[in-house]
């Protein structure tokens, strides 16, 4: 099982992406040849998050929520946290947990959640 995010890296700019694709750089435009494939740390924080109540694929569970997470090492990710939150989760620290298939994963708080002023 993979437990690791592979994503992309541009040996032209250095941007890193997720997912990893072998298309080319979507920051500087460098061709396929220039970008190899990267493990990612998977930690990072919120930015973003909401919850979901209604889903049209009815293999969906809900609700769930989805976040949007800057990593630490730079790419930016949307994904399905591993529990519910209804609070704003801005600035939440978050982890990648892979108890799903590979490069199959759900982020994990690694905290509570801060608490809003
Ligand atoms: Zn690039």
């Amino acid at each position: 099982m993979n437990e690791t995010l592979i994503g992309v890296e541009c040996r032209a700019c250095g941007y890193r992406a997720h997912p990893y694709q072998s298309y080319g750089c979507e920051s500087c435009g460098a061709t396929a040849d220039r970008l190899i494939e990267v493990a990612l740390s998977g930690s990072g924080t919120v930015t973003s998050s909401a919850v979901v109540h209604q889903q049209t694929e009815r293999s969906a569970e809900v609700p769930f929520t989805v976040v949007a997470v800057v990593l630490d090492d730079g790419p930016f990710v949307r994904g399905v946290l591993s529990s519910v939150a209804d609070a704003s989760l801005r600035d939440a620290k978050v982890y990648a947990r892979f108890d799903h298939e590979a490069n199959d994963f759900r982020f994990a708080l690694r905290d509570e959640v801060p608490s809003r002023a």
